[in-house]
């Protein structure tokens, strides 16, 4: 054997032998992370013995405060390899499952290992904190449950109030985007209610319009068939107007109140429902 097939067969050796004791080593550090994780969940060993003996004071009771003097019960079930990194740090991702007195954890979670000489430690027990999205899912998902629960009643509440709850709306009122619109029309309907209400106690000038404010509302009748009436209220100043049909003769009817152009308007629209049943 030359020289250089010397060279070459000790060099893979060498390569050979640091891989394998590479790979020895990766599995025994694996073995003594898992043995740490067992020590753990069965309460082997307290979680301050296993925690890196490197973080001290106020930084290892903050450590220690989800796993220190509660009795506990845990579950870690590694989801992935454990990834060994040449810092001599090793993460885990496994599914959490912690219950104390107080708090219930289940999730998802990454574990952070440091090795410290030949042992290995927990780098800390943040994986028992609550992760943001399941704060997000654990507490502000039923507020907005509850939101969702107690808007849905009032607006059903009150459209039943007004006679409202029928056809469309018995849709709507589960949809958030319409409630606004669903009470403004409330709204609107209340007012044109009062109004009316006014109209039969003899008020038919100068009413408020609920558009543009002004007292500039003026109550017209139709007649347009033998025992049909409507009350129309309409605006001066803006282009506001709104009609109702009356079961009967308004109190306040007067044949120099019929607006013949409301009048044509409202026999065009009884002929067509007319023609429409026959
Ligand atoms: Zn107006």
């Amino acid at each position: 054997m030359n020289r250089i097939s010397c060279i070459f067969v000790y060099s893979f050796l060498l390569c050979l032998g640091t891989t394998l004791v590479g790979q020895i080593r990766t599995a025994a550090d694996k073995q003594r992370i898992m043995a740490l994780i067992r020590n753990l969940s069965n309460h082997a060993n307290d979680p301050s013995a296993l925690l890196d003996p490197q973080i001290v004071g106020e930084k290892r009771a903050n450590a220690l405060k989800y796993i220190g003097d509660k009795p506990f019960e845990l579950s870690i079930t590694p989801t992935k390899d454990i990834e060994n990194r040449p810092d001599g740090t090793a993460v885990l991702p496994a599914r959490v499952r912690f219950k104390n007195p107080t708090d219930e954890l289940d999730s998802d979670a990454e574990l952070h290992f440091v090795r410290r000489g030949d042992n290995w430690y927990f780098a800390n027990f943040d994986f028992l904190g609550w992760p943001a999205i399941l704060i997000v899912v654990v507490i502000v998902m039923p507020l907005l449950g509850l939101f969702y629960a107690v808007g849905t009643l009032v607006v059903l509440n009150r459209l039943r109030n007004d006679g409202r709850l029928w056809g469309a709306n018995l849709l709507k009122v589960f949809i958030p985007a319409y409630w606004p619109s669903l009470y403004r029309e409330r709204a609107t309907l209340a007012v044109q209610i009062d109004l009316l209400k006014e109209v039969d106690s003899g008020n038919l000038d100068n009413l408020q319009c609920p558009q543009c404010r002004h007292r500039a509302l003026s109550t017209w009748f139709t007649n347009p068939g033998p025992e049909a009436y409507r009350t129309w209220l309409v605006c001066a100043e803006c282009d506001f107007w709104c009609h109702s049909i009356n079961s009967a003769k308004p109190s306040s009817f007067s044949e120099s109140r019929v607006r013949s152009d409301l009048q044509e308007k409202d026999t065009a629209i009884l002929r067509a429902l007319r023609t429409r049943k026959e």
